[in-house]
């Protein structure tokens, strides 16, 4: 446990000196070029996106790190999934696990080394060791269907995240639950400059044999496709198509069968296709303009595929029925208002099978009812962006942000008052962090509001519902409920928007009931580079992560703490009475060491299972002298 600041910075912010915003940056640049990418504030992490692959992963460091408390080895994930995984198993303490950060700051690389680590440590056996493989599988399939190349990140979540890992009494794996949040369906339709559509579209393309293709009525070319972008169709370094049989098997191992993964396929077929059906003008007897399919062959398909007619896709798509009390009413559309509908129908398509998909792994991994079980959740939500054209999704995304943000600095006043209770400690009132710089950053930028009401508005015409419903297809069937005339009702779904908020409550309620653990992930460049660390960039996310105040709360009191054994077996050299032995409790041991320094008292203070010590110099002094022996 180097804490001094040496050649690579201190491992643990809260010993810094002096405790400024310059400071901070620097001591997070000297680590980053060092290749320390983890750095803590007390037990949160931080975490600096290498953008290589760094050799500190896997089964040698897990066991490793199995086997020491927080502080003993460098600052790494896995000591912090390690004791989030302990406490759950042997203090029967539910965990969860926050992981925020900006866009490409490395939030998904996070949550899927608390998951490899935590699978690797929990249970053995042959029934555990497939439920490990259907949670750990439930990756590549979430990101093929749910990520994109941004501008940003070419492997960017384009939905947020939320994962309940259950555990039995010994702390054996059982299942778990996911639960997903908006995804960012815009892009089905339509991408900036630069950015791809959904993985698993070019995936399908490249990875599909032949016979498939055909089957699918596709073309591999990805050029003949409205929907994906036409510049940018292959990213550095990612290869679509091994990515397609990965994601194939993992689905199978999870339990889709294969008819269920045809019919996936079949369905993101189908959306890909949709974006081809040209609108064109046509007119009705008495001159006034309305739209007309001109691609008879590309409607055709998509029938063929679903099983539905193609007169009933046409006019589903050109005409829009209005009922009143007495009569019904079919009214043309015009060119504009049929494209609205086939790209709204796309769209609600695609998001539509991603929720199908999140429910059927949830089918998979669930455990019974009744069932006692511990859990640990695991929160990877899309990372605040701006861009220059910010929509509902950004605002969306940032709202999202900022509420966890106030969970962050509730739960870690909470925390920190608590810990003092428990180990009787008067408590000191620090200032409230300050939460202001994210809201600020929500309440400034400009949001591009014309298309905040059609996003925002979810409403699918019902002949287009309907027209789905009718498909033979059992996938796409069941994808449109309310296009059943039966169960059709008038009312209006809560809105995207509505239905967002009352999620986000949901959620938080849900961590504010379990103990909560921190990686607070930092891109160190725009250019998702190795080696380049920009100061304005990493000064610009530390503040609205708020680590300066983080710190500050963390030793506003006591700057350190740690259990009375490690402290003791750790400083016990210093004291003639504890070395070389010591027969006494841990406790009278520690009293010793720090009595023959003569450190003052009110540097110090005995908490029940702690010692608690109050300035980093101090702390810096014991160890010089444990230098000097
Ligand atoms: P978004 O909010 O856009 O989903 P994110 O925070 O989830 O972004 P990641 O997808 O986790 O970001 O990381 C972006 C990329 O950075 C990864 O694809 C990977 O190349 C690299 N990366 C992140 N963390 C690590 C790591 N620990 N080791 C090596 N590379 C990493
Ligand atoms: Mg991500």
């Amino acid at each position: 446990m180097p804490l001094l600041e040496g050649s690579v910075g201190v491992e643990d912010l809260v010993l810094l000196e002096p405790l400024v915003e310059e400071s901070l940056l620097k001591n997070l640049q000297l680590r980053y070029e060092n290749k320390e990418i983890y750095t803590y504030i007390g037990n949160v992490v931080i975490s600096v996106n290498p953008y290589q692959q760094l050799p500190i992963y896997g089964p040698e460091y897990i066991a490793k790190y199995q086997d020491c408390t927080f502080y003993e080895l460098k600052p790494h994930i896995y000591a912090l999934a390690n004791v989030a995984y302990q406490s759950l198993r042997d203090r029967d303490q539910d965990q969860c696990i926050l992981i925020t950060g900006e866009s490409g700051s490395g939030k998904t690389e996070a949550s899927k080394l608390v998951m490899s680590y935590v699978a690797a440590v929990c249970g053995k056996g042959e029934q555990v060791n497939s439920v490990k493989e259907q949670l750990l599988q439930s990756n590549p399939v979430l990101e093929a269907f749910g990520n994109a190349k941004t501008i940003r990140n070419n492997n960017s979540s384009r939905f947020g995240k939320y994962m309940d890992i259950e555990f039995d009494f010994k702390g054996s794996p059982l299942g778990g639950v996911i639960t997903n949040y908006l995804l960012e369906k815009s892009r089905v339709v339509k991408q900036l400059k630069g950015e791809r559509n959904f993985h698993i579209f070019y995936q399908l393309l490249a990875g599909a044999d032949a016979q498939l293709l055909k089957a699918l009525k596709l073309e591999r070319d990805t050029t003949g496709y409205a929907y994906l972008n036409q510049e940018t169709s292959r990213v550095d370094g990612m290869d679509d198509a091994s990515s397609f049989s990965a994601v194939q098997s993992a689905m199978a191992v999870i339990g889709f069968s294969e008819e269920e993964i045809r019919q996936v396929l079949e369905v993101t077929a189908l959306v890909l296709k949709l974006g081809n059906v040209m609108v064109a003008d046509e007119f009705q007897a008495n001159g006034i303009p309305a739209s007309g399919i001109c691609d008879g062959r590309g409607v055709q398909e998509i029938g063929e595929l679903v099983g539905l007619s193609s007169e009933e896709l046409k006019r589903a798509l050109c005409s829009r029925t209005m009922e009143t009390a007495k009569e019904k009413v079919v009214t043309a559309l015009n060119v504009m208002q049929a494209q609205y509908a086939r790209d709204a129908l796309a769209k609600n398509i695609y998001s539509r099978l991603f929720n199908w998909i999140v429910n059927r792994i949830n089918e998979n991994i669930k455990v019974g009812i009744g069932e006692q079980k511990k859990v640990m959740g695991v929160l990877d939500i899309y990372g605040f962006e701006i861009l220059e054209d910010n929509s509902f999704e950004q605002f969306v995304i940032n709202y999202c942000n900022e509420k966890l943000q106030q969970v962050f600095i509730e739960m870690t006043l909470k925390e920190e008052q608590e810990e003092y209770k428990r180990e009787g400690i008067p408590w000191t009132k620090v200032d409230y962090f300050d939460n202001g710089i994210i809201c600020n950053l929500i309440e400034h930028v400009t949001y591009n509001v014309t298309s905040f009401i059609d996003k925002n508005n979810d409403l699918l015409f019902r002949d287009l519902s309907q027209a789905m419903w009718k498909a033979q297809h059992p996938l796409i069937r069941s994808l449109f409920p309310e296009g059943n005339p039966k169960q059709a009702s008038l009312k209006r779904p809560p809105t995207a928007g509505a239905q967002f908020k009352s999620s986000v409550a949901i959620l938080m309620k849900n961590l504010y009931s379990k103990n909560p653990n921190y990686i607070r992930c930092i891109k160190p460049n725009e250019h998702q580079q190795r080696g380049q660390f920009s100061s304005d960039l990493v000064a610009t996310q530390a503040q609205y992560l708020g680590l300066l105040e983080n710190v500050r709360v963390r030793r506003a009191g006591y700057a350190y703490r740690q259990g009375y054994g490690p402290f003791l077996e750790r400083y016990r050299l210093l004291s003639r009475s504890t070395w070389p032995r010591w027969n006494g409790g841990d406790r009278e041991g520690a009293e010793k060491v720090l009595g023959e320094l003569s450190i003052s008292s009110g540097e110090l203070a005995f908490g029940k299972t702690k010692i608690f010590i109050r300035s980093p110099r101090t702390l810096f002094y014991l160890e010089e002298q444990r230098r000097l022996r």
